[in-house]
């Protein structure tokens, strides 16, 4: 069926009255209406009833949101714009291929022994390809690369990524919970002090931690482009993954891989290929973040005490946010002795990143985030902790070009980091 005509009953609940305007975060920065939540549905209407070709012009549109479902949110009668989005990028890649990029993230993703190869290379041209950024444990690249402008602050890529570095169970105490780890990409290759992280706090309170090697990329990137034979294709290596071990949670600690087992998978995932369903629907119920886990098993952290509290400002990710998880990462932060939590402002609005936003709409997606640095620059904080990988790259880019010293953790690592030296980090 026409991924248009799918959601054609939720394109006719959009009374255009434009609630969702003020609060799109591209609309903000673009201020044009075809980008606004309401403009895209509008274009979408247009789309399907053929009165618009989904052309260049189009495809240009529809790849200006963010997917961070902030006018969901707003919307007084829910229309869901961030699943009519991906539907008219889905009839977008049908009718004119899949985008380049995506054609090629999708390339990568599907080889996971490729993606692995590349990562090392990666890793090894490091000081031909990047700088250091001063003062920062950051990266530069020299020259611009395709889809990667020059400015940009990146994290350094892993010569050994996560999955590789632990056996694939790690055994608990008995009678506690048994937690199969789902790392996500950006833990895996970029950021895996947040995957040691993890597994040293479920180690401290007893869990069983499996992480199963066979895991690949939640598929967000390939939905993103409309490419839904290789989400489907992840999706279904991924359920096998993780099904086969008998697992109390299934646990993430990336916010956006968390949106894609909530929200995606059961939701347009199913619709496309109902074979799917049960299996989608219990990875669903399974699935949990790391705080959410962690705030549910009772976490404690060390006794330490610290000369100095260490000032620390939370931002939330937009796929935990939609969720209503905002309360336990700031709980579990406060419960470490020498942090004090300051709210900074518009702590729940997005960093800008957007997952391939960031890629094609560099300008745009750093004009968004500097509202977020802004902020955080007004809230003299030593530390500001998030709980997704993609916020964090987001936001130590936009602190670095804006010369604010503050460092960016993951909430786990503010947590492990505390029972490790007991004190905070
Ligand atoms: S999407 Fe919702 S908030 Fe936005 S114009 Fe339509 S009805 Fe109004
Ligand atoms: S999902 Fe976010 S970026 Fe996309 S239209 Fe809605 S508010 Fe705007």
């Amino acid at each position: 069926m026409d991924p248009l005509k799918r959601v054609e009953q939720e394109l006719k609940k959009c009374v255009k009255c434009g609630a969702c305007r003020a609060h799109c975060p591209v609309f903000s920065v673009v201020g044009r209406e075809p980008v606004s939540a309401r403009g895209k549905i509008a274009l979408a209407r247009a789309a399907l009833s053929g009165t618009v070709e989904l052309d260049a012009r189009t495809r240009s549109d529809m790849s200006k949101c963010l997917l961070c479902g902030r006018c969901v949110e707003k919307c007084p009668n829910d229309v869901p714009t961030d699943l009519i989005v991906l539907a008219a990028r889905e009839a977008l890649a049908r009718r004119r291929g899949v985008a380049p990029f995506y054609r090629m993230a999708g390339m990568l993703l599907r080889n996971r022994a490729m993606l692995n190869a590349g990562a090392f290379l990666a890793s090894l041209l490091g000081p031909l390809l990047f700088r250091k950024v001063p003062a920062s444990s950051g990266l530069r690249l020299r020259f611009p690369l395709p889809y990667m402008g020059g400015k940009r602050r990146l994290p350094k890529i892993a010569a050994k990524p996560f999955l590789s570095r632990h056996p694939e169970v790690i055994p608990g105490v008995p009678g506690k919970p048994r937690v199969v780890y789902f790392v996500g990409c950006m833990t895996n290759y970029l950021y895996p002090e947040i995957g040691e992280a993890a597994v040293s706090l479920l180690k401290s309170i007893g869990c069983t931690v499996v992480i199963t090697k066979d895991q690949q990329c939640c598929g967000f990137p390939a939905l993103s482009g409309g490419d839904l034979p290789t989400f489907r294709r992840l999706a279904e290596q991924n359920l096998e993954a993780l099904e086969k071990h008998r697992a109390d949670y299934i646990m993430t600690s990336c916010a956006s891989c968390g949106g894609a087992f909530h929200r995606m998978y059961p939701g347009l995932l199913v619709e496309r290929y109902p074979d799917l369903a049960e299996r989608c629907r219990s990875l669903a119920e399974k699935t949990v973040d790391a705080v959410e886990l962690l705030e549910k098993l009772g976490f404690t952290p060390g006794t330490g005490r610290a000369e100095k509290p260490r000032r620390i400002a939370y931002h939330d990710p937009c796929h935990l946010r939609s969720r209503g998880v905002t309360r336990q990462p700031r709980e579990l932060l406060t419960s470490l002795q020498d942090v004090r939590l300051v709210e900074m402002e518009a702590a729940d609005s997005c960093c800008g990143l957007g997952g391939t936003f960031n890629v094609y709409h560099y300008g745009a997606s750093m004009g968004i985030n500097a509202r977020k640095t802004a902020a955080i620059r007004n809230a003299s904080v030593d530390v500001v902790a998030t709980a997704c990988p993609g916020c964090m790259l987001q936001l130590a880019d936009g602190l670095h070009q804006g010369a604010v010293g503050t460092r960016v953790l993951h909430v786990l690592q503010v947590l492990a980091r505390g029972i490790a030296a007991g004190k905070g980090p």
